[in-house]
């Protein structure tokens, strides 16, 4: 058994599969990145290491082997994968589960003159910049594209860190009508509320069309100068789905049965943000999760000529956080919100991670220690403990 991408549904995947199964678990970066928490990387109330747990000590304690090295292409009727060093690798099952990629959407411009928002060590890179920005004494104009999800925690990221900085501006700019439109619009209407007396422009129903470096062209015909342009336009599919036949178009996600099952090849299995599902789920780290458990038993199954399961996703509330303003628990068409809610976005960092990075070594339990007393310390006690947080307790209102 083969397994391609080694993160959320991937490493969930290899650690739930006994390790007489002998899977071979591939992926180009050798730690695991916890991603739903990387806009916390801008203010710096985390630092990488506090995101990240070393893959091979993980894999291998499961039993499993992990090589570290990109899979480019697979050629599911012959069962062989092929790395980037050329090396085949061959396989009865494999589990594709290698996420998405920055999407720039051909905006000429994008990929060279702003920085994209998807890892680790990118969003590091923006903490950095931004800290140099603000230490030079400067008044930095900084833009962010995409009021979606990343948009809005990285906004409230700059927001928790420098909003009392004497001089800056914020443009986030947002093609659709409102900002975070897979949300009730009560958390859109939230998120202004607290901007109302900050200097943050959004700019929605508008799309940049060029880039340079330090300028950009919007459809609305203004040029905005920036010191720092950050994207997080959104995702797209890799192109290894393209490239192995996992789907029949260029960008397109790897269509799958509810059993997560390829629709092109029986051999060949996908989950997490890689996996379109009848029903399409939302590209979350919790489906990732659910994904890539239900993907390593139907496997399993496959193997042992054993009839395959359907999926059942549970959904779970999208937890938003908008700096140390705000956060926002979504439950379908109902919203929580209250800066005590930072507290769930982090029992939900510390459970995930405490069940992926289990090695049981010391420097698991380093990384544990080090993880709990910087939250205690930046996050949870700040929310708990602020004037108004406890003014506002019980706490939270229903938006
Ligand atoms: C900034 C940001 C904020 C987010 N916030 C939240 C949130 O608050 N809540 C939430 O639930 N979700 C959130 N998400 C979404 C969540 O992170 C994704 O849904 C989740 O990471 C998907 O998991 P995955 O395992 O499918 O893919 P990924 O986590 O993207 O992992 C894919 C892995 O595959 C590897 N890979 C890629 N190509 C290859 C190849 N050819 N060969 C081998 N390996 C390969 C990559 O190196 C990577 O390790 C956020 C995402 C981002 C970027």
């Amino acid at each position: 058994m083969l397994i391609i991408g080694a993160n959320f549904a991937g490493l969930k995947a290899a650690l739930s599969l006994p390790p007489y199964h002998c899977v071979s678990v591939f992926d180009p970066q050798p730690d695991f990145e916890y991603l739903p928490n990387i806009h916390e990387l801008l203010s710096q109330i985390k630092k990488p290491s506090l995101l990240r747990c070393p893959r091979q000590q993980v894999i291998e304690k499961a039993g499993h082997r992990f090589i570290q090295q990109r899979i480019e292409q697979i050629d599911a009727d012959k069962g062989i994968a092929v790395s980037d060093d050329g090396r085949p690798y061959p396989f009865e099952a494999c589990l594709v589960a290698v996420g998405g990629i920055n999407n720039t959407y051909g905006v000429p411009g994008a990929e060279r003159f702003s920085m994209p928002f998807k890892s680790v060590s990118q969003c590091h890179a923006i903490g950095l910049r931004l800290m140099s920005l603000f230490q030079k004494g400067l008044s930095p104009t900084i833009v962010i594209v995409g009021g979606g999800l990343e948009g809005i925690e990285a906004l409230g990221e700059i927001l928790r860190r420098y909003r009392h900085h004497p001089n800056y501006r914020l443009h986030l700019i947002e093609s659709g009508s409102r900002l975070l439109n897979q949300a009730p619009e009560a958390v859109a209407t939230d998120i202004r509320y607290h901007c109302r007396s900050l200097p943050v422009k959004f700019h929605t129903r508008t799309h940049v069309k060029w880039m340079e470096h330090s300028r950009l062209g919007l459809s609305t015909e203004k040029t905005l100068n920036a010191d720092a342009i950050i994207w997080t336009g959104g995702a797209t599919a890799a192109p290894l789905l393209r490239k192995s036949g996992l789907c029949q178009k260029a960008n397109q996600w790897a269509p799958v049965s509810e059993t997560l099952q390829s629709r092109i090849y029986p051999n060949v299995f996908v989950a997490g943000d890689a996996a379109e599902l009848p029903s399409p789920l939302s590209k979350q780290a919790y489906y990732a999760l659910q994904t890539g458990l239900a993907a390593a038993k139907n496997m399993r199954r496959y193997l042992e000529n054993k009839p395959l399961l359907k999926l059942r996703p549970s959904p779970k509330p999208m937890l938003v956080s908008f700096g140390d303003l705000q956060t926002y628990a979504i439950f379908g068409k109902t919203v929580l919100a209250g800066p005590s809610l930072a507290g769930l976005k982090e029992a939900a960092f510390h459970r995930t991670l405490s069940e992926l990075d289990a090695s049981g070594t010391m420097h698991t339990l380093i990384r544990a220690y080090h993880r709990y007393a910087s939250s205690l310390k930046d996050l949870i006690l700040p929310a708990a403990l602020s004037f108004s947080a406890l003014r506002r307790l019980p706490g939270v209102r229903i938006l």
